[in-house]
């Protein structure tokens, strides 16, 4: 048990939501750092069993980390580009020589200042791109995408996710001259679009070739997931040749 962060989870959370201790609550697993118990209630939204009190995760976090021990996926000797690196991801993979945890400004759980719509890299670099609730944030995102394809290997592939409203079936781009306030108020806080279900054709779009990965429900709960998909997307050969010919 990590103590520093287990007190510091544990009191965050109690402060915003004193009453979940007198709550009804399982057991959860963390699949970052191994934990296994009462995951805490954070912020102030008071989502229930929000962060691993071990290793600070949140549910974006054991996504991703879930994905990767499922796949029995072994990242030592890769080259890993990791945009706004989640703490636990960063933790666990910082001293590996091919990882770059790229954040926009610079920041402690960051390794390198990486523009997501201008990557610093040549084409056909990484093995691994972890784009992990970022596009929603960034306002070019075809050319974000272009850029994601353009650095990723052939062989390689790019774990995307972004929040998604269920049953929406198509993205809301805020037309030209929203205000910032009802942007907001749609979209979420610092979000610049509303995606609907059709975030993987929006990929495909760009190139990549993509698979939806839907964690069925009593693995979510298990892990204190959202119900939220993770999009394996690789490079389409036919149009990545296209576009470094034209
Ligand atoms: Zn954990």
């Amino acid at each position: 048990m990590n103590l520093l962060i287990n007190v510091k989870t544990w009191t965050r959370g109690t402060v915003y939501d004193p009453g979940q201790h007198f709550r009804e609550r399982f057991r959860r697993q963390c699949p970052c750092c191994g934990y296994s118990g009462h995951f805490v209630s954070s912020g102030k939204h008071k989502i229930d069993a929000f962060r691993c009190p071990n290793c600070e995760s949140r549910p974006r976090d054991r996504q991703i980390a879930l994905m990767l021990r499922e796949a029995n996926e072994n990242l030592s000797g890769k080259t890993i580009l990791h945009f706004a690196p989640e703490w636990p991801l960063f933790r666990a993979l910082k001293n590996e020589p091919g990882y770059v945890g790229g954040d926009i400004i610079k920041r402690p759980n960051a390794n390198a200042v990486v523009d997501i719509t201008k990557i610093g890299f040549p084409d056909n670099h990484f093995d691994v791109l972890i784009c992990n609730h970022v596009l929603e944030h960034v306002p070019a995102e075809t050319t974000a995408m272009d850029e994601c394809l353009r650095v990723l290997k052939p062989d390689g592939y790019a774990l995307f996710s972004v929040p998604i409203a269920r049953g929406r079936a198509t993205t809301w781009d805020p037309p030209p001259g929203t205000p910032p306030q009802e942007i907001e108020r749609i979209c979420g806080w610092d979000h610049v679009r509303l995606y609907g279900e059709d975030f993987a054709d929006r990929l495909s779009a760009r190139g990549f070739t993509v698979t939806p990965v839907t964690y069925p429900a009593d693995l979510r709960e298990k892990h204190a997931l959202f119900d939220e998909d993770i999009f394996y997307a690789t490079k389409s050969g036919a149009v990545w040749k296209a576009r470094a010919e034209a």
